[in-house]
């Protein structure tokens, strides 16, 4: 493989990846957030707050970074690929389409237990300050917080990506269809809007997915709701927000409508240290015993 096609690898990785954030997180949240006809979805709006436009502007600084860092490690998949390292497969025929699927399926249930458990060590208070700050520093968070992650949050969530590929034979349509999937997904997740219908936190196959309000939960209160796209690990380590079913599709905090001026700015709070403190170890403080000043409402 010479050194031209490596790097048109990584450039056209990297434009791909630039491509889904930009057109995945700026469409939807020029939808719900700062398009004409956004006002329509004031009331699925889950929390009150306005994000500043301060917020916006970093969240897509950071996601930049990690974008880039995502390409590097793609291309070090890439590279391990030429080398023959992995078990990736070219036609489609040689496993035939139910492995394509279930290869699809393994990848996104994989990448849901890697992410829920590093997801719980990076809130480990000393982990938590090095790695999974910045993510938090969004609240509420927008569409184009789906990757915005200090660079060493970055490297943990860009690891397992290409990890696949030396697991079990992967197609690159197969591998293609779940990075879309993880995209659109985590910008589904941040966009501030709860887009999922009435009844489906409480659905009898839907309730085990996140969804924006699973999601926001998790930045407003940091020890509830570790899950990427299932909540199946929250519910069986019990680190589900008890109040989750009740709260979907209802704003949490008896706001005033979200647009309003006397909304303090995310900005201003930022500032205040003790609100970027992680409350506590979540290894050390089940979801039972948390106490009632760790909620959203205690922060206006
Ligand atoms: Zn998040
Ligand atoms: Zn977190």
């Amino acid at each position: 493989m010479s050194t031209l096609s490596a790097s048109g690898f990584f450039f056209g990785s990297l434009g791909t990846i630039l491509l889904r954030y930009f057109l995945f997180a700026g469409a939807l949240d020029f939808w719900v957030r700062s398009g004409p006809r956004a006002s329509r979805f004031d009331s699925q709006r889950i929390e009150g707050r306005k994000p500043s436009s301060g917020q916006v502007r970093r969240e897509i600084g950071w996601s930049l970074l990690t974008s880039l860092i995502f390409a590097f490690v793609g291309w070090a998949g890439f590279l391990a690929w030429q080398a023959g390292w992995t078990k990736v497969y070219l036609s489609v025929d040689e496993k035939g389409w139910g492995w394509f699927f279930l290869s699809l399926f393994l990848m996104i249930a994989i990448h849901e237990t890697y992410f829920y458990w590093t997801h719980r060590w990076m809130h480990l208070p000393r982990v938590f300050r090095l790695f999974h700050r910045v993510h938090h520093e969004s609240r509420p968070p927008t569409a184009w917080a789906a990757f915005s992650f200090h660079p060493l949050e970055a490297l943990v969530e860009a690891l397992i990506l290409p990890a696949f590929l030396f697991f079990f034979p992967v197609h690159p349509g197969a591998y293609v269809v779940f990075l879309f999937y993880m995209t659109i997904f985590s910008v589904i997740h941040h966009c501030g809007v709860e887009l999922y219908p009435r009844g489906f936190a409480r659905h009898r196959v839907f309730r085990a997915w996140v969804s924006a309000t699973h999601h926001q939960a998790h930045h407003a209160r940091f020890t509830v709701n570790y899950g990427l796209y299932f909540n199946v690990w929250d519910r069986w380590m019990k680190t589900q927000d008890p109040r989750y079913e009740e709260s979907f599709r209802k704003p949490a905090l008896p706001l005033k409508p979200w647009i309003a001026p006397s909304n303090r700015p995310v900005a201003e709070e930022r500032l205040k240290p003790e609100l970027m403190e992680h409350p506590n170890s979540v290894l050390t403080q089940p979801s039972a015993s948390r106490s009632p000043d760790q909620s959203p409402s205690a922060w206006q």
